[in-house]
């Protein structure tokens, strides 16, 4: 091993950078989960985790990986050979299905080209057919992490509402919850999916929850086994401020350091800053003379961006010149779309000046791997950022 100077640049769309004040939090001594300071502690990170999903009703804190989540959302509300209506944004709405299907779900998919989001109307129209109201729960991700293509799902529940189909919405936040706008209250969805190590910038280990009333009503009536994902027992306990079984205390430290930290910034300038880091990153990208892989403008994501190659260069061996010579690690193209794309993240803990460095770090790379390119991607960028402070400028002074 050799010694590398400076920060690695972690620019995969999760798991992100944590802020140093996170990784202090985290930083503290084991404690009793079932005492007095730990009861403050779980008071204030589940009080405080609401304020996150825009929601006033409970939030469930698992100590897992969002998959778990996935898992706990289809648990607690359905039965065995209920229908799921999912839509293929790309490999995690695949990889969502075929959870659903291990738990004897039956799930019907509405086929994506992984270039869009889900299409409200065609989730609309699907459930208008639907007289009999077989479907029980539409599935949707909000951030395609694997795409860059992000989700109406307010049009999706006006879709629903449309139809007046009285299917739960359940919508995975796993990469945008904190990063991009989302409103489980406003928006009308039963539970939403989150995770701990993408826009909140945590470790990997925390996933959660949120509940409607509608949803909580499910899990009276829900017939799938579930036991450790249970809602009902751990709310009870929570609303002393304790969990079931031993929490990731540490982590939950860590959560109440974030929540602090999105809280401090303004949950509206952390949305603004993420859709600016979005439109600099695809002003350089077109500057290159490179695609965007996302080709619904409306569905850009301001979390991470993915790349389509030029035709016979590989991403992968991009990826691997880049790591090896700027010690920068990018996203790489999953499943469907594997050595086709890269993908940039930028979002999280992350600035203009990390925004610049990795799209330098990015446009050396294309030069050093030989990938046919236009130079010229970083300026563009720092165009877009400059006339972004300017109008933001502008509308404080007025
Ligand atoms: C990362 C991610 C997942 C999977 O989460 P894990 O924490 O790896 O289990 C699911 N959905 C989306 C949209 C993701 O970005």
């Amino acid at each position: 091993m050799t010694h590398k100077a400076g920060r690695h640049f972690l620019q995969i769309p999760g798991p992100t950078n944590v802020p140093d004040r996170v990784l202090r939090a985290i930083d503290m001594p084991t404690m009793d989960h079932r005492g007095p300071e730990f009861q403050a502690l779980g008071k204030r990170v589940l009080a405080g985790i609401r304020t996150i999903f825009q929601t006033k009703n409970p939030v469930i804190i698992y100590p897992a990986s969002g998959t778990g989540a996935w898992e706990a959302a289809l648990v607690n509300t359905l039965s065995p050979g209920d229908l799921c209506l999912m839509y293929e944004t790309g490999h995690f709405a695949s990889l969502w299905k075929k959870l659903a299907e291990r738990l004897g779900l039956r799930t019907e998919f509405i086929a994506g080209d992984w270039r869009h989001g889900a299409d409200a109307a065609a989730i609309g129209a699907r459930l208008q057919a639907d007289t009999a109201h077989e479907i029980k729960a539409v599935c949707v991700v909000h951030n395609e992490t694997s795409t860059g293509c992000v989700s109406p799902i307010k049009a999706v529940r006006d879709a629903i509402d449309a139809a007046g189909h009285p299917a739960l919405l359940l919508v995975d936040t796993i990469s945008s919850l904190g990063s991009l706008d989302y409103r489980h209250d406003a928006w009308g969805v039963d539970v939403t999916i989150g995770g701990s190590q993408k826009g909140l910038m945590l470790p990997p280990g925390l996933s959660f929850n949120a509940v409607s009333d509608k949803a909580l009503a499910a899990q009276e009536t829900a017939g799938l086994p579930r036991s450790y994902w249970a809602w009902d027992e751990m709310l009870a306990a929570n609303e002393n401020g304790f969990f079931t079984y031993t929490p990731a205390t540490n982590l939950l430290y860590g959560l109440d350091a974030a929540i602090d930290l999105l809280h401090e910034e303004g949950l509206e300038q952390v949305f603004a800053r993420h859709q600016r880091h979005g439109a600099a990153t695809r002003a350089a990208v077109e500057a290159w003379g490179l695609e965007v892989l996302c080709a619904e403008p409306s569905h850009h994501s301001g979390s991470l961006t993915a790349v389509m190659m030029p035709e016979g260069k590989g991403a992968d061996a991009l990826r691997h010149t880049i790591l090896q010579r700027f010690d920068m690690s990018l996203g790489a193209g999953l499943s469907k779309v594997a050595d086709k794309i890269f993908r940039i993240g930028h979002l999280g803990d992350f600035n203009d000046l990390t925004l610049i460095g990795t799209l330098g770090g990015v446009e050396m790379g294309l030069k050093s791997a030989g990938v046919k390119h236009r130079s010229g991607g970083v300026e563009a960028a720092m165009a877009v950022l400059e006339a972004g402070h300017a109008a933001e400028n502008r509308q404080a002074a007025e």
